[in-house]
């Protein structure tokens, strides 16, 4: 992953941009934010279709030590995953018809229990997520290449910037395995 600055974006909270140049890229960041993750942690994730969403969740899980395969779960809304370190909920909004669905998923237990919380297409989630979060934005770029901005928006979620921040700092440009 490449250390990179962008111009222009209106900032909220403590941010860091990278790339990657291949799934296993991205995976590997995932697995590097999963392994930090603490319970109660909310990651939004915004991209367009096949951006990575779904790949950096499969990273995260491998981070939690969760062995099941982690699946899109666009048909479902939701799936669980309870056999890693911490319990992590996959939401998937792409398929969401009106909000009243996603409040009758019972959101708390996902975003305020014991595990850990990623929505993917948050976007379309609006102000049934929590404000404070990891907000993830992914864009396509030609030859396998993603644009990541990583925002925290509370204190609880900017340990995870600062961490990013630090490795990038040690290792050059790259955040190394
Ligand atoms: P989403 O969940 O955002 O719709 P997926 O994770 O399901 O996207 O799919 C991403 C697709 O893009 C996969 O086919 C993957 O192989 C491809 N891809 C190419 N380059 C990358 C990259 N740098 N990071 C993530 N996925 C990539
Ligand atoms: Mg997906």
């Amino acid at each position: 992953m490449t250390g990179q600055k962008m111009a222009g974006t209106t900032s909220r909270g403590p941010k860091v941009n990278l790339t990657t140049s291949s799934p296993a890229e991205t995976r590997r960041l995932g697995r590097l934010i999963g392994k930090q993750a603490a319970p109660g942690d909310v990651i939004l994730l915004q991209g367009d279709l096949g951006a990575g969403k779904t790949c950096f969740t499969q990273g995260v899980a491998r981070g939690l030590e969760i062995k099941g395969y982690v699946m899109s779960p666009t048909f479902v809304l939701v799936r669980e995953h309870r056999d890693g370190r911490l319990p992590l909920f996959h939401l998937d909004l792409y398929r969401l018809d009106n909000l009243a669905e996603l409040s009758d998923l019972g959101l708390d237990e996902y975003f305020y229990g014991p595990g850990i919380s990623i929505v993917e297409w948050a976007e379309k989630g609006r102000g049934l997520l929590p404000q404070g979060h990891l907000m993830i934005k992914i864009e396509i770029a030609p030859d396998n290449v993603r644009n990541l901005t990583i925002e925290a928006t509370d204190d609880k979620h900017r340990r995870i910037v600062q961490h990013l921040k630090n490795r990038l700092k040690n290792a050059g440009s790259k955040i190394a395995d």
